[in-house]
């Protein structure tokens, strides 16, 4: 026993330096941004890293969020896709994101609906729309091949954005089709939001929400983030260089 009992000691010690040089000398972390974009890209940073910090899901936050009710600060419209959570990407606890996933990331009239509630009763000052690579929707509608079910339906939202860069971008092919469709779709959900809800569009106008777009990379655990359709301005754009990736299209 007694050399494992001095192991420990020594072990504990060496816990006790480990600690005291902790609080020493490593640097200060990050203050967290306070801005809505800002907090969703630090959380994504983290998340990059591996360095999630534990998500708000005590007891006490239930007992607030549940006795004065949600504030979240930002909507994101995402695919259900099992690899691309929001929560986790962004690194959020309860109560933070108003959250509509559904395939391919389009908007339909109620997924519209939950974004005018969000806007409109919550006062959610930002929406983000979030696509991702290896979209399988976009895949799908990109293949063009006769879908069973449902899923016409769902491709139906997307095919505008195929057809519109077959026009504009014919020698587009494969796997660089995909991607810049993927891309393209975040924008084309952005307008369509714009577009379709006027009561959106209002709070729009009056500066009571921002939009921002982005592709999540699966492999990397990053988000891009986009410019938007011609005349908006980013959320993104003062605060992280946006940028229009062109990978694929040459
Ligand atoms: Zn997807």
């Amino acid at each position: 026993m007694k050399p494992l009992v001095k192991a420990l000691g020594v072990g504990l010690v060496a816990a006790g330096i480990g600690v005291f040089v902790g609080q020493q000398f490593a640097p200060k972390p990050k203050p967290i941004p306070a801005e809505p974009l800002g907090k969703l890209q630090y959380g994504n940073e983290q998340f990059v890293k591996g360095a999630l910090t534990p998500p708000k899901v005590d007891e006490m936050t239930r007992y607030t969020l549940e006795t004065e009710g949600q504030h979240p600060f930002a909507v994101v419209v995402a695919c259900s896709d099992s690899r691309t959570p929001p929560e986790l990407i962004f690194n959020q606890g309860l109560g933070a994101l108003f959250v509509v996933r559904v395939a391919g990331n389009i908007v339909n009239e109620e997924n519209l609906a939950s974004i005018e509630y969000a806007v409109e009763h919550l006062k959610t000052p930002l929406i983000v729309v979030l696509g991702h690579t290896h979209c399988g929707a976009v895949k799908a509608t990109v293949a063009g091949k006769p879908l069973e079910g449902h899923l016409p339906h769902l491709v139906a939202h997307i095919e505008p954005v195929v057809q519109s860069l077959h026009r504009t971008h014919p020698h587009l092919k494969g796997d660089a089709l995909v991607e810049r469709v993927i891309q393209e779709n975040v924008r084309h959900t952005i307008r369509a939001i714009l577009e379709r809800s006027a009561l959106v569009r209002k709070q729009y106008e009056a500066g009571k929400v921002q939009f921002a777009g982005g592709v999540y990379h699966l492999r990397e655990g990053k988000v891009e983030w986009l410019k938007l359709p011609e005349g908006m301005e980013s959320a993104a754009h003062e605060k992280s260089p946006a940028h229009e990736s062109s990978h694929g299209e040459h």
